[in-house]
């Protein structure tokens, strides 16, 4: 086999519950996943060497070097099978980079199942997520897609069981947010206040309207403990919010550790008017619709 494409999707947290900061560095987390339908594109090809290319919008800002997460998930699947095996690696991002959708997990959880491919390894997706979770919380999560419940750092993951499909719009803004200031800025926001930080739990409504489909009761439910560290980094997001929620969204919710908005609509065509309505508005660069669950990293 010469080369192996794969599709992997975007994340939204639709809860996303931030518990009291641990003696690692880390928090304790209870992230309701969902798999949305922007795909980054992951192709392997042979080589004698590892090496990436990134193609695509923001591609500029992604490194290329062994900072970037598909070439230290391409080297730990090798160490995993005991061979230096090499791979070309190109990357066709459509995922906002440092945009709080878990670009770089998805190309690192593309990069597994497309490397397993392409040097025969056949390895189970149960050692690909063991791989998957040392390379980074949300890696497994791209893998497995759909819509999960993850706890730990993010990466014990359950399946949770989901009627029908949601239909989102997510509001792009220019230029990223980085993931540890967000969470340095939501400890900071918590110290200030003195509150003592309670221990995360999924919530039930929002597990219901999940189970049952019902997107009222889903855009209700949204929450999202970093959005008001990702808003006090960046103001303008308390207006894109707003913006959307004038327009009929059924939620509005910052994306992970930001700065993409997640809005939720009643339907497809609802998605697509509110994209319209939202770049039209000048509150995001792009407003891209996309709907969810999807399956997680697929060779195609
Ligand atoms: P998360 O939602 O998981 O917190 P994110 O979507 O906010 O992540 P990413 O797009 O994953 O952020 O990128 C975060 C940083 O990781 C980027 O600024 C970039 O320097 C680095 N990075 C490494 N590999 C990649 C990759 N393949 N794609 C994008 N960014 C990458």
């Amino acid at each position: 086999m010469s080369f192996v494409t794969v599709r992997v999707p975007a994340k939204v947290n639709v809860q996303l519950a931030v518990g009291p900061l641990r003696d690692d560095g880390f928090h304790d987390l209870v992230n309701v996943f969902l798999a949305v339908s922007v795909f980054d594109e992951v192709v392997a090809k042979e080589s004698e060497t590892v090496s990436v290319r990134v193609e695509g919008e923001s591609a500029d800002q992604v490194p290329v070097d062994d900072g970037n997460l598909a070439i230290q998930a391409a080297r730990a699947l090798a160490k995993h099978a005991g061979r230096t095996y090499g791979v070309e690696l190109v990357i066709r991002k459509a995922i906002p980079v440092a945009g709080g959708m878990a670009g770089g997990s998805a190309d690192a959880a593309g990069t597994l199942v497309a490397c397993n491919e392409l040097w025969g390894l056949g390895l189970p997706r149960e050692d690909l997520m063991e791989i998957a979770a040392d390379l980074g919380s949300d890696v497994p999560f791209s893998l497995l897609g759909g819509t999960a419940v993850g706890t730990g750092r993010g990466e014990q993951l359950t399946a949770l069981p989901v009627k029908g499909t949601f239909h989102w719009v997510f509001a792009v803004a220019d230029g990223g947010l980085s993931t540890a200031k967000v969470y340095a800025e939501c400890d900071r926001l918590r110290a200030a206040t003195g509150e003592e930080v309670a221990w995360p739990q999924a919530s039930e409504p929002l597990l219901r309207a999940l189970q049952e489909g019902d997107a009222r009761a889903l855009g209700a439910e949204l929450s999202n403990d970093l959005q008001a560290a990702a808003v006090m980094l960046r103001g303008s997001l308390a207006r894109t919010l707003e913006a959307g929620r004038e327009r009929g969204a059924l939620g509005a919710i910052v994306s992970g550790s930001g700065p993409t908005c997640a809005f939720l609509a009643a339907d497809e065509e609802h998605a697509r008017e509110l994209a319209v309505a939202l770049t039209g508005a000048g509150v995001c660069r792009t407003a891209v619709p996309a709907h969810g669950p999807v399956p997680g990293a697929s060779i195609v």
